[in-house]
């Protein structure tokens, strides 16, 4: 770094920290400035290129700059940037059609919020309502946000700051599997077992639950893998108490696992949820999400309500452009067929690393679970050493689990065979390095 851009990188830094808050976290000893992307790449304030394989933070779902997404986005901006919920919105209305139709919820209405949060602070209160109950299920491990109530259905304290929540939240089993008595239980094992606690949590709660609410696959929770069918085994018992089952599909939705266009549908026989949460990746980085419920859970809120933000015609021109992308191209099947050779050609790196305990994941959210070599103790330093061995090496990954010790990677959708390798091979020499220092 040239030293002019290292002291204005080095105040803006500083500024940084004395005006926004202590809690945010950012990656890195040094934190990226980024100012521009295109493709499956960004590139920093010194110039400096990565390859993207956080697609953003799994927002950047179709390419970085989709000449479509930004045209769309300059076309809508140029005639009227905003018009709230008072008002009929063509654009507004063409995104819930489309998403009512993907989401396969029968009758289906959707709502659009500016973020997951409050797609998921809206299921809630939606299922709270309608089954006039506060009692909610959660998942051990779980992360849905960082509102009030988000943070009272977060399942690892690490990510839910003390708060005293709204909600009586009841955890139960079903995300990390690949740790404590549930490691070693083939899938089918797994299922009776999680199906167990669930019953057993519902025997010990006092009056009727409103809902489970549950990401299919656990996103800052490391990509914990359920086995396909746990969510079908729930809802049999969900069914007998009339609870709903909410699947937030904040990081699963739009094709991102491969085989499925939601991560609900790989448990076939669920059918679909009651309540769908969406965000992230729908406007391809635009502050848009949303909640799709079936029409007699959706109105059950009487009192009128507006939004002033939620899908405003700019996000949801950017979410139409990039949906229809998304489609039209088959990222989904791209997802697929290039996240199975990226998680073969990691299996075969983690092969002959120790600080390698597993490779997991479908499609492309693929992740990288590490330990300190030699042994089975998750180290979160490791994940720290090969982010930052990564960075030099050009490559931006993610990070999360449990214990801090999971690489998330899950680039934009249309990432080609050769920006994969590209990425293996970075991800090999960091790797490498992390071990090496860690010996
Ligand atoms: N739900 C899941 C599964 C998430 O991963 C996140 C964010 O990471 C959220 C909800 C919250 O979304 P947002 O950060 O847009 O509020």
């Amino acid at each position: 770094m040239a030293t002019e851009t290292a002291g204005a990188h080095a105040a803006l830094h500083a500024r940084h920290r004395a005006v926004l808050p202590d809690w945010l976290a950012t990656y890195y000893a040094q934190p990226i400035e980024l100012t521009h992307g295109e493709g499956r790449y960004v590139w920093d304030a010194e110039g400096n290129r990565y390859l993207d394989f956080f697609g953003g933070i799994l927002t950047t779902m179709t390419a970085h700059a989709l000449p479509e997404v930004a045209a769309a986005v300059a076309e809508q901006a140029g005639r009227l940037l905003h018009s709230s919920t008072l008002y009929l919105s063509s654009q507004a209305v063409e995104l819930a059609e489309r998403i009512a139709r993907l989401s396969g919820i029968p009758d289906a209405r959707v709502f659009f919020t500016t973020s997951g949060t409050e797609a998921n602070d809206t299921a809630l209160l939606l299922a709270t309502s309608y089954r006039r109950s506060n009692q909610i299920l959660a998942l051990r491990n779980s992360y849905h946000g960082r509102s009030f109530s988000a943070i009272g259905i977060t399942g690892n304290s690490a990510w839910s700051p003390t708060s005293l929540s709204p909600l009586q939240t009841l955890y139960v089993h079903g995300g990390v599997r690949t740790r404590g008595p549930y490691a070693h239980l083939s899938d089918a094992e797994f299922i009776t077992a999680c199906v167990a606690d669930l019953e057993d949590v519902l025997g010990q709660a006092g009056g009727q639950v409103a809902a489970l609410i549950a990401e299919p696959v656990q996103g800052v929770g490391g990509f914990t893998m359920p086995p396909d069918g746990l969510f079908a085994a729930f809802k049999q018992v969900l069914d007998r108490h009339g609870i709903l089952w909410i699947t937030d599909e904040v990081q699963t939705g739009w094709g991102r696992t491969g085989e499925h266009f939601w991560g609900w549908q790989a448990h076939g026989k669920a059918g679909p949820p009651d309540i769908l949460t969406f965000a992230k990746g729908v406007g391809n980085g635009m502050s848009m999400g949303g909640v799709v419920a079936r029409a007699e859970v959706m109105n059950c809120l009487t009192a009128n309500s507006i939004s002033t933000f939620g899908g405003s015609p700019v996000t949801a021109a950017a979410a139409l452009a990039n949906l229809g992308y998304l489609i039209e191209h088959d990222l989904q099947g791209n997802a697929r067929r290039v996240g199975g050779l990226l998680k073969a050609r990691l299996e075969s790196v983690a092969a002959g690393l120790g600080v390698v305990r597993e490779v997991r994941g479908r499609g492309l959210m693929l992740a990288v679970e590490l330990v300190v070599p030699g042994t089975d103790q998750p180290s979160a330093q490791a994940a720290g050493l090969v982010l930052e061995a990564a960075r030099e090496q050009g490559l931006l990954i993610g990070k999360g689990g449990r214990a801090g010790n999971v690489l998330r990677i899950a680039p934009p959708l249309s990432l080609s065979v050769a920006e994969a390798e590209e990425g293996a091979a970075a991800l090999e020499a960091a790797l490498k390095a992390a071990q090496t220092a860690l010996e």
